[in-house]
């Protein structure tokens, strides 16, 4: 099956999609990973979005479809995969049909209030990128990796301002691909709230495994 997950920043798109990649022997495609991996990194496509991403604003559409066009052209995607963090605007959710076939939209449904709580609580290990969260997953010892030992950090977007403009950004940009999908009958909407687990069984239950 070809997903798309779509959600505010924070709504956990991320960690369901990782547990479902494993279960169903599909790829993960985060656009947002992609493009930290290539800020690390420091290569050309790094340095051109590293202060887009660390306001909290949207790299440009030209750019982010070519790299998910590649992407998805990739052997490993031809079984299926996990958009995560993609389509994010209506042009970019057109240019995705003229080069892939989408068969379900997960909506992941959550209030702005909830966000602003996860993503300001978020901490990520610099060297393994495990993720915690100062009160829902606190590592053993404050500011240290439970995994690696690894220092913790607050991500640049994941600061207050960057929190709110990237939920506007989110309202005005991509909110709209709620409508746009389900005239197209492709949306299936799932609570947010709840722990990873239960969105699993949840997710498990409305797409079941071949
Ligand atoms: P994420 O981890 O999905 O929240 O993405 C982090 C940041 O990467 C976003 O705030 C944007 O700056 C950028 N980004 C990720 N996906 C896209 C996309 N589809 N279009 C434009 N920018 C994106």
């Amino acid at each position: 099956m070809n997903f798309v997950f779509l959600g505010p920043p924070g709504a956990g798109k991320g960690t369901l999609a990782a547990k479902v990649a494993v279960d169903y022997d599909i790829p993960h495609i985060s656009t947002g990973d992609i493009f930290r991996a290539a800020i690390k990194a420091q290569s050309p496509l790094g340095l051109k979005v590293k202060a887009i991403i660390d306001s909290g604003a949207l790299v440009s559409d030209d750019l982010t479809i070519e790299l998910v066009k590649d992407r998805l052209s990739q052997p490993d995607a031809q079984k299926g995969f996990i958009l995560d963090g993609f389509p994010r605007t209506i042009p970019q959710a057109e240019a995705l049909e003229t080069f892939s076939d989408i068969d379900a939209v997960v909506n992941f449904d959550i209030a702005d209030e909830a966000v602003v709580e996860r993503l300001s609580g978020r901490r990520v290990c610099k060297a393994c990128g495990h993720n915690f969260h100062v009160k829902f997953m606190a590592p053993k010892q404050d500011g240290v990796c439970d995994a690696c030992g690894g220092e913790l950090y607050t991500r640049d977007d994941d600061k207050i301002e960057a929190i709110t403009h990237r939920l506007e950004v989110y309202r005005k940009q991509t909110a709209p691909l709620i409508d746009f999908y389900r005239e197209k009958g492709k949306i299936v909407d799932i609570d947010a709230r709840p722990e990873t687990t239960a969105i699993l069984q949840e997710f498990e239950g409305k797409f079941p495994r071949s």
